[in-house]
């Protein structure tokens, strides 16, 4: 595989080796952006090499350093899906990684592969609607339990509920900044709770879903993450054309993610590797102007009469207690806003209706602006009660901002807001 860097000591940034690395033009009659490896299987040169491959991509031996494995089938690889797992890779400082044809899949193939029956799963909360879902209705069913904690839960009230819940601690699992709330938890404290609970014959892991802000705001391992999960569907796609998912950790934690992935068969198509790849080289463009122009449109709903509140972590100040936290953890504050309209769900959707350049739509970190009403719609299964208490009241709004001109998005919440 193609070299990091010259020295070293001067590693490349990401951005300058997102159109490189991890392919050689040889590989492809000296193509400079790597085909659509559109194939099931691949031919052995040879019956030993064969052999070879199937003992290293089993787990029966491990590769010996530089060995290059052939590929085998597309299930258990393809170059497409390797050479973005390298380049992901790149951005979160992480050993390995694997994709996943959704950041669904890619989360609950992190959960089998962790996760045994009489396990308790710590998890904080709000998380992603689908990710909620599992949680609390499929992982029960194999006899999985799972304690909650929520932003602002110490380190000893978590440790004392994983005791009480009586079976041993399976993975810790941290969704920062949290949808659609922008709440932050605190990672180094997830890793310590972790670490408490880790025995010598088991690590447990601290998974940490990073699809708001990673991985240029956020670097998860360098807070203690073992396991760094993504909808790829989001920031990295980032177009609004694929489903997509993405793990990436230490090769150890790694190791049964790939093994669960072959044998559930939610590996990446190597089309949407292709489209995935294609997104990479602008990812770091996209994120920088989208969180700029979302400091605009925070700035601008601050001061409207009517939007009673603003949540945006380019809003928490010196005094506010979570400023240490955010300056801690987080590298910038992103392109996700929610807000309170002044009213409730009839002004919020007097709004939403009055939208012409945001387009009303679930999903977020798209080039274009999106809008949409969590507690009727991402986040409606938990129901008003639960969803008030995690802060989703029927005023809020979720904004997403891509990369039109602010002052048009501004214009558009305007119009918008008129109609309220
Ligand atoms: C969208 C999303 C997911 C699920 O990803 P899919 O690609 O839709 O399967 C998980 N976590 C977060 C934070 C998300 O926004």
């Amino acid at each position: 595989m193609a070299e990091r860097s010259d020295s070293e000591e001067a590693p490349l940034h990401p951005e300058s080796l997102m159109m490189s690395y991890g392919y050689e033009p040889q590989w492809s009659e000296g193509a400079i952006s790597p085909p659509i490896f559109q194939t099931s299987t691949f031919v052995f040169p040879s019956a030993a090499a064969g052999k070879r491959c199937f003992e290293v991509a089993y787990g029966l031996s491990e590769a010996q350093p530089g060995e290059r494995s052939h590929l085998i089938y597309s299930r258990i690889n393809n170059p497409n899906l390797e050479i973005a797992e390298e380049r992901l890779a790149l951005w979160d400082g992480a050993e390995t990684g694997a994709v996943f044809v959704s950041g669904m899949a890619a989360i609950t193939t992190t959960f089998w592969a962790h996760l045994r029956p009489g396990d308790v799963l710590a998890a904080s909360s709000p998380v992603y609607g689908g990710t909620q879902h599992f949680i609390a209705t499929v992982l029960p069913e194999f006899g999985i339990k799972t304690v909650r904690f929520g932003p602002f839960d110490s380190a000893d009230e978590i440790g004392d509920a994983i005791e009480a819940s009586g079976g041993p601690l399976g993975m810790v699992y941290a969704e920062t900044p949290a949808n659609p709330t922008n709440d932050l938890i605190d990672l180094a404290m997830c890793a310590e709770i972790a670490a408490r609970f880790s025995t010598p014959d088991r690590k447990v892991p601290l998974a940490v879903d990073n699809t708001f802000l990673g991985p240029v705001f956020q670097r998860p391992i360098d807070h203690g993450a073992d396991l760094v999960i993504y909808s790829a569907t989001k920031y990295l796609g980032g177009h609004g054309d694929i489903i997509a998912g993405a793990v990436q950790g230490s090769r150890e934690a790694l190791r049964p993610i790939r093994a669960m992935r072959t044998f559930t068969g939610s590996m990446m198509s190597p089309f949407t590797a292709w489209l995935l790849l294609r997104s990479l080289p602008t990812l770091k463009l996209r994120m920088e102007h989208q969180a700029d122009s979302a400091r605009k449109v925070a700035d601008y709903l601050r001061h409207h009469p009517k939007v009673d509140s603003v949540h945006y972590l380019g809003h928490i100040d010196a005094d506010d207690p979570r400023h240490e936290l955010y300056k801690r953890q987080c590298l910038g504050a992103g392109g996700m806003i929610s807000f309170e309209i002044a009213g409730g769900e009839p002004e919020c959707y007097r709004f939403l209706d009055g939208l012409r350049l945001f387009k009303l739509a679930v999903s977020l970190g798209s080039v274009e602006s999106l809008a949409e009403h969590p507690c009727s719609m991402t986040h409606c299964e938990a129901g008003p009660e639960e969803n008030a208490r995690n802060g989703i009241t029927q005023s809020l709004i979720r904004l997403s901002i891509g990369v039109e001109h602010p002052d048009d998005l501004i214009r558009d919440l305007t119009n918008a807001l008129d109609q309220v």
